[in-house]
């Protein structure tokens, strides 16, 4: 009889849990826009404490499931941001400048379109100019991605239940936004969003929905960033606010947040490793808080990847079979940067030198770059600033051993990386569509 009863109270106790559904897990998806395996190996060594023996795993390592591949479906090899962010987006391939439409130019949802339909709070936290591809992929429709104001406009126009499609929108972008023909932040606020136009107002931002444009086009590059890890510091601002528990007043909605690490793609279409790897400082940052929030919040799908990689940066190059990240750490400004600053300073260039790369010229480098730089024709600035860019970007490549291949795209496949309980999901070799259609899976009523 003792049993019976105890059968019957596990079948009910079964049958309650059967009843109560999980509650619907948050997705954060990331992009490291153009970061190919070499940007990931070269961070490795970048960040090596160098006062242990042993080379530091990085929070890439630990995450580190699969690879995607990364082709457009226009005959070619070589994705562009656009392609590939509406193939993460949606799980449709399309042609390289697509943004959220197909090869037959009709829209397509994408996953951030249908967690909205579902209810869930949506967020994006970017370092671009916020309606820039990537982002732009999740949100927009647009048969060129050169279309930014249009992109801009959809931001608001586009309604998923009455409402614009994002709660919460950081990055950069204000040029497109705050226009003559247009003020996309005043009809923003019109519809009760809290804009902030100062990253260090973060703080200020305590609901949502809320808009945060914190330059003109895209936020300084991070190497020279008064906040080097402004996407980081983003992320916190987007999780505090779409937390659930952060919802008062309110039943406990999942969120779907969208985070791109958007400068190492520039970076590398700059060929400049210094830039490069302090983009990527930041981008491990933000996947470190994100790993400390799925620890507290197991109910979250954390799932990012690579669009494509950029520049074909090598570890080694020449011949070399090392690479020196001391070179690359000391380095403390972009290489145009470091130009402009060396013609400012003139005869005094070499102190100037010393300071932004501590990198010691042979005797013929220094004459190469005094001639440069002391029979600059001033009325030719911006051809001077790039051949000097270039002979800086020439040395720290040498000093370093950092090989490029070119300016553009590359086609090899990028690694997919997850963390918390569903992280198997997207184990092994898959395509980057698979991503977007493995991650609606989780998209529940
Ligand atoms: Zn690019």
């Amino acid at each position: 009889m003792q049993k019976f009863i105890l059968g019957l109270l596990s079948l009910s106790l079964c049958a309650a849990a059967i009843a109560a559904p999980a509650p619907r897990p948050n997705i954060i998806f990331m992009v490291g826009d153009g970061m190919g395996v070499a940007y990931t190996g070269a961070y490795r060594l970048y960040q090596d404490n160098i006062a242990t023996p042993e080379l530091e795993k990085t929070v890439f390592d630990e995450m580190l499931v699969g690879m995607a591949s990364t082709y457009p479906d226009d005959h070619g090899v070589v994705t562009d941001s656009a392609a590939a962010a509406t193939a993460l987006a949606s799980g449709v391939k399309t042609f390289n400048g697509a943004i959220g439409v197909n090869s037959q130019h009709s829209p397509i949802p994408s996953m951030l379109d249908k967690a909205r339909e579902l209810g869930y709070l949506t967020g994006i936290a970017v370092t671009c100019q916020v309606n820039h591809a990537t982002p732009a992929a999740f949100i927009a429709h647009a048969d060129s991605r050169h279309s930014y104001d249009s992109i801009a406009d959809q931001y608001l126009d586009l309604r998923i239940n009455g409402k614009p499609k994002v709660d919460l929108i950081l990055g950069g972008g204000r040029e497109y936004f705050i226009r003559k023909d247009r003020n996309l932040v005043k009809e923003f606020e019109a519809l009760g969003y809290h804009y902030q136009d100062d990253l260090k107002n973060l703080a200020k931002i305590k609901k949502l929905p809320a808009l945060g444009l914190f330059s003109k086009a895209g936020m300084d590059p991070a190497l020279e960033s008064s906040n080097p890890l402004r996407l980081a510091e983003m992320t916190e601002t987007a999780l505090r606010l779409l937390q659930p528990e952060m919802q008062k007043n309110t039943t406990a909605k999942p969120f779907f947040l969208m985070l791109e690490a958007s400068q190492i793609d520039w970076c590398g279409h700059a060929n400049d490793i210094a830039c490069a790897m302090s983009e990527m400082r930041d981008m491990a940052a933000t996947m470190k808080i994100i790993k400390a929030f799925v620890d507290k919040n197991p109910n979250t799908i954390f799932v990012a990847t690579a669009d494509h990689s950029t520049g074909g940066l090598s570890i080694g190059a020449k011949g070399q079979y090392q690479w020196n990240a001391s070179v690359v750490r000391n380095v403390k400004a972009t290489a145009p940067t470091i130009a402009r600053k060396l013609l400012a300073s003139k005869n005094n260039w070499k102190t100037e030198w010393q300071t932004l790369t501590q990198i010691k010229l042979a005797d013929d480098e220094q004459k190469a770059l005094d001639a440069f730089i002391t029979q600059a024709d001033e009325s030719n600035g911006e051809v001077i600033v790039s051949q000097v860019t270039a002979q800086v970007l020439a040395y720290i490549d040498k000093y370093s051993s950092t090989g490029w291949t070119t300016k553009g795209h590359t086609g090899e496949d990028v690694q997919i990386f997850s963390y918390g309980n569903d992280h198997g999901s997207f184990n092994g070799a898959m395509d980057n569509t698979d991503i977007a259609k493995k991650l609606m899976v989780y998209l529940k009523p």
